[in-house]
């Protein structure tokens, strides 16, 4: 796969560079080091458009202070990974542009590690073995005002050693005992209420298979995992606050080889009308909702890309959201007006009709064929130009004709003229109607002096519509996407998003019709369809013979500036 750089806008700063600049400035924690961050995905899932604004992040700071980031699979949770998401991420990262080198790691493979950290600590006696079950451990949690209580807190060093051995031999059964770290039972903050560090799972790992049946804690783990990498900023969402301390306690008893990373968080990217976990996301795969974690109305990176969204557009929308310490949802609209932005700079400009009927243009010569040249995108000369047919039938939008228009109509009814774009102007004369009233075909008289569809007197037609000459028209698909929610908040904890789905988020049209020029064509190509919107070829469905178009979003913002 192409590695495209340099992608994104103009560099910025920000909160988190602003704690980053002190830091590695003369007397910081960290001058004169590499500024090192790391991404760490858990594999249980497709990446969807939040983790691109940690992407961004996470690999965009280090590319602004010239440092590295580690791309570090969070695997240490053996029940629900897997390596088909393993294989995704990597793509879906590569994709946008971001590149961790050979720095690419799994946090299973530190397992021999944090068991040695936790015998570690241990043998501090900052860590023991307690036998509370999951019942008895919620009654022992206290609550704001009476701290928390294990029978278990003073068990002797030696005694925790050996259990602690048992636990990791497979000789105690699941939910029996824990490895709790010794904090402080009365913390107001209840990540330090001495917190389960280490649990027992009888249950095969991705990587480890059986060799494990202990696996340490994520708030355990994670900041051993940085620690051991070097990383000197693990830049994280903002539900990881609470747990800092607990990071920082972590990384402060135990012996690391490097210097103490620091957490930063920041706001969790929200997007109104859709969902943003990959826990609901899977569930539209697995009930059959949405058609694949691809499917073109997931808010997943392989589903955007699947629809047209190109990496800059992504990018530049990340990097223009900005980096706030609060939560906040972004407008769809303006995910939508990012990708028109580039794609007008991008996309090559072609004609097809979505919803044809058959425009005959009587005083037209029935063998007549003439080729009309055409810029491939009136932004770019280097696009070039190309040819396009025109003859006595051509296919138009059903819409643009009316038989009796409605008020302000500027297309064809009888007695108006319009240019058909690139082509002339011509005069609707009438339509023919089958049996139950439907216009099955428009006349209209052409104008022979507007060749191109300039007229000598400057005429202009009262509007232009697109056409596709019926001689040379390839028969396509067009899928038309809309919301896959129609409620905005589908996300918010108290909604049932699954009874908010819109039923019209996808809208198939199997009688469209292109010009000839889009006969090859092949995803990833994306154009801009006059008056219809950008379309990209569907990397899937699309074959010779059987073209099969998205719109990635059509041509008129909603985003209001
Ligand atoms: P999900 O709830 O979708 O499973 P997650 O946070 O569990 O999300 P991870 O795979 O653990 O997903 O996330 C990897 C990184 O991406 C984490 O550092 C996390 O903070 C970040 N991240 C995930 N979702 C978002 C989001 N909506 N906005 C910003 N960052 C996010
Ligand atoms: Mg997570």
């Amino acid at each position: 796969m192409d590695i495209e750089k340099n992608t994104t806008a103009p560099e910025s700063s920000n909160f988190i560079h602003d704690f980053i600049d002190e830091d590695i400035a003369p007397g910081g924690q960290f001058e004169g080091m590499e500024v090192h961050t790391r991404f760490p995905p858990e594999p249980n899932g497709y990446l969807h458009i939040g983790h691109c604004k940690a992407l961004c992040i996470d690999f965009g700071t280090a590319e602004k202070y010239g440092g590295k980031c580690n791309l570090r699979m969070d695997d240490t949770n053996p029940a629900k990974e897997d390596t088909e998401y393993v294989d995704a991420i990597q793509e879906d990262i590569h994709w946008l542009g971001f590149d961790w080198g050979d720095r690419f790691y799994y946090g299973s493979d530190y397992f021999e590690k944090d068991y040695e950290y936790a015998v570690e600590l241990i043998k501090k006696g900052l860590a023991y073995v307690c036998e509370l079950t999951p019942e008895e451990f919620k009654q022992h949690r206290g609550d704001i005002g009476h701290p928390a209580t294990s029978p278990y807190r003073d068990r002797p060093i030696e005694e925790n050693l050996a259990l602690f051995e048992r636990m990791k031999n497979g000789e105690i059964p699941e939910g029996k005992m824990t490895l709790r770290a010794k904090i402080d039972l009365a913390s107001g903050n209840f990540n330090m209420r001495d917190p389960v560090i280490y649990r027992i799972r009888f249950i095969e790992h991705h990587r480890q298979g059986t060799k494990w049946c202990i696996f340490p804690m994520y708030d355990f783990a994670h900041p051993i995992q940085d620690a051991l990498e070097g990383i000197t900023h693990s830049l994280c969402s903002l539900e990881y606050e609470d747990h800092r301390p607990l990071y920082d306690w972590v990384v402060s008893n135990i012996t690391i080889p490097y210097h103490k990373p620091r957490q930063i968080e920041f706001a969790r990217l929200h997007i109104d009308h859709t969902v943003l976990s990959k826990r609901k996301l899977r569930n539209l795969v697995e009930s059959g909702i949405v058609s694949g974690w691809d499917d073109p109305r997931m808010p997943t990176l392989c589903g955007l890309r699947r629809r047209g969204y190109t990496p800059a557009s992504i990018r530049n929308f990340a990097e223009r959201i900005g980096v706030a310490k609060a939560d906040s949802t972004v407008e769809y609209s303006f995910l939508e007006h990012c990708l028109r932005e580039d794609l007008n700079e991008t996309a090559l400009r072609a004609m097809v009709v979505l919803r044809p009927v058959m425009l005959t243009i009587t005083n037209y010569p029935e063998d007549k064929t003439e080729e009309f040249s055409v810029e491939n995108n009136p932004n770019s000369e280097a696009a070039g130009t190309r040819s396009i047919s025109f003859s006595k039938h051509v296919w138009i939008e059903d819409e643009d004709f009316m038989e009796e228009p409605i008020k302000k109509y500027n297309r064809l009814y009888p007695g108006n003229e319009v240019r058909l774009k690139s082509a002339y102007i011509v005069k609707c004369t009438g339509c023919r109607k089958d049996e139950d009233g439907n216009v099955v075909e428009v006349f209209a008289e052409y104008d022979p002096a507007t060749y191109g569809g300039d007229a000598p007197d400057g005429r202009k037609g009262r509007g232009t519509i697109h056409w596709v000459d019926c001689n040379t028209a390839v028969d396509c698909e067009a899928r038309l996407y809309d919301n896959l929610f129609t409620d905005p908040e589908p996300d918010a904890a108290d909604k049932d998003y699954l009874s908010c789905l819109n039923p019209d988020s996808l809208t198939v049209l199997n009688n469209c019709k292109a010009e000839k020029s889009l006969e090859n064509a092949k995803a990833p190509a994306q154009y801009q369809f006059l008056r219809m919107g950008y379309f990209c070829v569907d990397s899937k469905d699309s074959a010779p013979g059987k073209l099969v178009f998205n719109r990635a979003v059509a041509l008129k913002d909603g985003f209001k500036k």
